[in-house]
């Protein structure tokens, strides 16, 4: 047993593997084998493993100055903040900075109560906002739920995909929050009309609505923001993940309005706007825009896509391949264990979301070598299980 098994809170499953070193879509373990990571670290690797304009900005930034508080100008904050405002969404100028995406979240939940007063919350069924006890009260998942009884109050779940949102409005619902893309529950897509649909009636009946662009954000999906396929722009925007290249970072974007209706104090985070993750955040912009990540993602999660379908044609283990850009999913007919655990014998890493899909967020530079050497080794994992289970 390792040191990790017996002294930290094992909340996690764990994989029979130990990462020491990454470079771009690759990461290799304490025994010098190389992996394709396709686990992305939960998607965090967005713009590759030590990605070197990253590196470069925490190494300059952690000898000029590591610790700055809010309450404190600070040049690279402001170089960071401008970086950020030129990608934003339309008309979400103002940023709130915390270190996670629960925090993101609660920040977002937070800005609209007291924007508009009401406690009611329009969530989604399959919906995963993160885990502390605000963030969970809008994510759908019993398994996580239950054991924390009683969360918020005042929380609805709409049906995923129903054009119904205007039945469930009361008096009391301020907020409605949703993933352009559900992620955690297996790269679910909105049907056609659904986000604009629920844009136009939280317009109409002066609700805010917040994206979670945690996971699909920043160019994931091929555009800079997965709202842009349905050419929607909320009213606030949780980001987190690969905003700082690796770093901890929370970002809550919102229209300005929403925010000055917080006074002074009412909302507040030590670490958030930190020298080091705001030097790592406009480097990780700077990668993206300059070393054209976003068109990458497109293109070569086209490519990826494509190959996938190819060997849903050819072994019937697979039901269904979905996604957009490098926010890429496989569902199974069976549970995705063994293909996890022989990806690994093979080189190969990746996610999963429930028992039966396998999830894949690689960083956004994944060239076509290496998406061609991903899919070999998933047919070979899948031909195996097929024997395996005798399909
Ligand atoms: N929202 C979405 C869409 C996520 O995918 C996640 C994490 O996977 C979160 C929120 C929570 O982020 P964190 O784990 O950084 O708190």
């Amino acid at each position: 047993m390792s040191e990790e098994d017996l002294n930290i809170s094992r909340l996690h499953q764990t994989f029979p593997v130990k990462i020491e070193r990454g470079k771009g879509a690759r990461v290799w373990d304490d025994s010098g084998k190389e992996y394709i990571d396709c686990m992305g670290g939960y998607g965090v690797a967005l713009v590759g493993h030590c990605n070197s304009r990253v590196v470069n900005a925490i190494k300059n930034q952690a000898e000029k100055l590591l610790v700055c508080h809010m309450s404190l100008y600070n040049d690279t904050r402001e170089d960071f903040i401008r970086k950020t405002r030129a990608i934003a969404p339309k008309g979400l100028t103002k940023v709130f900075f915390s270190n996670s995406g629960a925090e993101a979240v609660e920040a977002a939940l937070k800005f609209s109560r007291r924007y508009t007063g009401k406690p009611g919350i329009i969530s989604m069924t399959g919906g995963y906002h993160g885990k502390t006890l605000g963030a969970l009260s809008v994510t759908y998942s019993e398994k996580y739920r239950k054991p924390f009884m009683p969360l918020l109050e005042g929380v609805k779940f709409l049906p995923y995909g129903r054009m119904e949102i205007e039945r469930e409005v009361d008096e009391s619902i301020g907020t409605v929050i949703i993933e352009p893309i559900q992620g955690e529950t297996g790269i679910i897509l909105p049907p056609e009309g659904l986000l604009q649909h629920i844009r136009e009636t939280c317009t109409r009946l002066g609700i805010v609505l917040i994206f979670d662009e945690i996971q699909s954000g920043l160019g994931r999906t091929g555009k800079m923001w997965a709202g842009e396929h349905w050419k929607t722009v909320p009213d606030i925007m949780c980001l987190a993940k690969g905003v700082a290249g690796g770093v901890p970072i929370g970002l809550t974007l919102s229209k300005p309005e929403i925010i000055e209706s917080l006074r002074i104090g009412e909302h507040s985070s030590t670490f958030g706007g930190n020298p080091l993750a705001c030097a790592a955040g406009s480097a990780t912009i700077d990668a993206l825009r300059e070393d054209k990540l976003v068109e990458n993602a497109a293109e070569a999660g086209a490519y990826f896509k494509d190959g996938l379908l190819k060997l849903k044609d050819k072994h019937r283990i697979v039901r269904e391949v979905r996604g957009l850009g490098l926010m890429l999913a496989m569902e199974m007919r069976f549970d995705v264990k063994n293909l996890l655990l022989d990806g690994i014998r093979h080189g190969l890493l990746m996610l999963y979301s429930g028992k039966n899909i396998l999830r894949l967020l690689p960083p956004l530079l994944m060239d076509r070598g290496t998406i061609s050497a991903t899919l070999e080794i998933m047919d070979n994992l899948l031909l195996a299980e097929g024997k395996r289970r005798n399909v």
